[in-house]
Parts: structure tokens; sequence; C-alpha cells
């Protein structure tokens, strides 16, 4: 296939770890007779020093007009005493809403040899592979009415309101139905309909979306119960489907059950462009020394040709090189233990650039 993609670099290691990805997508695409074409973009601080602005006009135009978008991270200390508008992060918000992505999705997925980087026991993490999918763009931080007013006999009142449509609902749920069907078919979609309408509705209408997918097993699950499940037994869970507020605090939670945030990758889809982006950010204290882990950039590549161009035996590829290259002892700093082989960026890029299948 012939594809654009829109490489935005951004800040930091942001500028480390996109090269590597890049390196392994060129080496995918020459062995599998593919074309990419890759448009680099200036976004974030970068963009700020350059053009005024962490979002320019021309870097939009790119993402819009390309198949998919790579990016690295946005922000650093030189950029902090900016106006809130103009930081650094605002490029996120701005791509998030200007593509219309609705639907985040994050792989909490244990690499068995990096085991021993979970708070966990090794017999409760061993296994866990699991995709959480959260709802971006509704939800209680949207909703209306929102605001602090003040009380007639004194002190305020702040309020924001949780609030769902039919349609919001079955398009997430859509994305989760169809996640599910390139890995184990299994979705729990999580809600509170035991005290909130919204959850209400949200049950009623995936229960609905779900009669399309009658290969796919679906169970609900009440949030608390479901924090309280992913410490407990999270081999339990394939695709997690959350609204907005749920889905942010349990992809932190099953992020962190399996060790190292420089191995955790995300995509960001939904009517058209998707964009993919490791969760960390630019990480200044360490950018710059060639020491940043590329795993979860290079992850993200794998899951763009998954989920933007549905190259699923590509991106296995990919997973498949980085499960060797670890097999093989190779760690960046922060994922490295006694006896492994300490490699910098660049050197890790290599790796899992000579451990593709061929
Ligand atoms: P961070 O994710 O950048 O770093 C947190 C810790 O994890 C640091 O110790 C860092 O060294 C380490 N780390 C992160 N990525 C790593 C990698 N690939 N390899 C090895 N270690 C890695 O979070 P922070 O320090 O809170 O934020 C730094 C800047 O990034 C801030 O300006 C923040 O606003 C921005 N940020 C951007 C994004 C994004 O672009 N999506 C996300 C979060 C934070």
């Amino acid at each position: 296939m012939n594809a654009k993609i829109a490489v935005l670099a951004g800040d930091g290691v942001g500028r480390e770890i996109v090269p590597e990805a890049v390196k392994v997508l060129k080496v995918v695409a020459e062995r599998h007779g593919h074309t990419f074409e890759f448009i680099p973009g200036n976004v974030g601080g970068h963009a700020i020093d350059k053009v005024g602005v962490p979002l320019p006009a021309e870097t939009l135009a790119i993402a819009k007009h390309s198949d998919a978008v790579l990016l690295g991270a946005v922000g650093g200390p030189k950029w902090e005493g900016l106006e809130y508008s103009l930081r650094p992060e605002r490029a996120l918000l701005g791509l998030r809403e200007q593509l219309g992505l609705y639907a985040n999705l994050r792989p909490a997925k244990l690499y068995p040899m990096l085991a021993d980087a979970s708070t966990l026991r090794r017999d409760v993490i061993e296994g866990i592979d699991m995709l959480v999918i959260r709802e971006l763009t509704g939800g209680i931080y949207f909703g209306k009415p929102k605001g602090i007013e003040p009380l007639p006999g004194g002190g305020e009142r702040g309020f924001n309101t949780e609030v769902y449509t039919t349609e919001e609902i079955r398009r997430i749920a859509v994305v989760a139905f169809d996640a599910a069907r390139k890995r184990r078919k299994k979705v729990t979609s999580v809600d509170k309909a035991n005290v909130l309408e919204s959850s209400e509705l949200w049950r009623r209408v995936v229960t609905d979306v779900h009669r399309g997918y009658p290969d796919v097993a679906l169970s609900h699950i009440y949030v608390d119960n479901c924090a309280m499940q992913l410490v407990r037994n999270p081999r339990q869970f394939d695709v997690l489907l959350c609204n907005n507020i749920f889905g942010d605090i349990l992809s932190d939670e099953a992020a962190m059950l399996t060790g190292s945030i420089g191995m955790l990758p995300s995509a960001s889809v939904g009517a058209k462009v998707g964009l993919f982006e490791p969760i960390h950010g630019s990480a200044p204290d360490i950018a710059g020394k060639n020491i940043a882990n590329p795993i979860a950039t290079i992850a993200s590549a794998a899951m763009m040709l998954s989920y933007a161009f549905q190259l699923d035996k590509e991106a296995a590829a990919i997973e498949q090189a980085i499960v060797k290259t670890l097999e093989l002892g190779f760690r960046t700093k922060d994922i490295h233990a006694e006896g492994m082989q300490l490699v910098g960026t660049v050197e890790m890029g290599d790796a899992i650039v000579r451990n593709l299948p061929s």
C-alpha cells in the first residue's frame, strides 16, 4: 500500500525516539512491499521557537492530509512560563480536536522478561495483555453546565455535568468491538449504572451495539470493582471500554501494572486520520543523551500499521522484533537490570530493526 505519514517529533526525547520508529517503519515497508511517505512537521515547543505557536497551520494541514500521524512528545521547562494557550501541550488538544479523535487506545501488555519492573507480584501480572479504550471528547470534562458560582448564604458551588449521547456511546462501542475482533474477542464495559443515569444509557447502548458482534463476548463491570479487579486479577481483561473520566483513571492504573513508562504506546482514532504516540512526555531530564527508551514509540508505530492501515501482519512483525530484542537482553537505562546489555536509544532501534522477521 501507499501511505502518507505525518511525523511530528516535537520536543525533548521526542526528537530521539521518533527517528527510531521511522527507521523501523522504513524497513518494514521495504520488506513487505509498501511505500510510506514521511512528512515532517513542527509541533510543541519546537514550533513555538520556529513560528511562535505550538500547532502551526502548516502542521495541522500536514496532519489532516496524511493517512496517520506519528507523534513524539511536546513540552519542557523552556516553555513553562508561557501563557496557557501558547504552551506546547496545547498542540495536543488542538490536534485531537481538529482531527476529531474521540477514542484513545492504550494497550497494557506485560513483556514477561520485564515482570520485575512492576510493583505487583509476578504471579498476578504474568500474561497481562489488555487494551483500554477511553472515550476522549465527551463526558464530564466537556459537559455543560459547568462552573463555580457563589452561594447566597456564602461559600461557593462547583459543578460539572457527566453527559453522553446515544451516538457518542455508539461510536466508541464500535471502536471497542472492532478492536476486540483483532484480539481475544472479549469486551468489558465499565460504568456506574447502579448510580448514574448517563451510565444507564451507556450500558443500554453498548448492549445494543453488541448485537452486531455475536462473535465478541460482552460483560459489564462497575468502575469501583474494575479498579479493584485490575490489581487483583488483571489477566481477566481483554478490551476495557470506558467513558472519558473512568478511562483517564483506569488507563493509568492499567499502564502501571506493566512497569516502565518508556514501553507504553497509544493510539487516538476518530473519523479519519489517527494519531499514534507514546504515553510518556518529553522527558527533559534525559533528553539529548541517547538514553531514552524508543520502544513505546516503535510500538506506537506498530499500532499505526494495525489500526490505521489494517496491516496486522506487519504490526505483529514489529511486536515480535521488540520481544526478541528484549529476550536477547538489550535494555535501555530505564529498564536495565543486572546481567543485561545496556544500550542507548539508537542502538535499541538498530537492534529492533535487526530482529525484524525476514
Ligand atoms: P515524562 O513522561 O516526560 O517523564 C516522566 C519520567 O519518565 C521521567 O523521569 C522521564 O525521564 C521518564 N521517561 C519518560 N519517557 C521515557 C523514555 N522514553 N525512556 C526512559 N525514561 C522515560 O513526564 P513529565 O516529566 O511529567 O513531563 C515532561 C514534559 O512532557 C512536560 O512539559 C509535560 O507537560 C510534557 N508531557 C507531554 C506529553 C505528550 O506529549 N503526550 C505527555 C505527558 C507530559
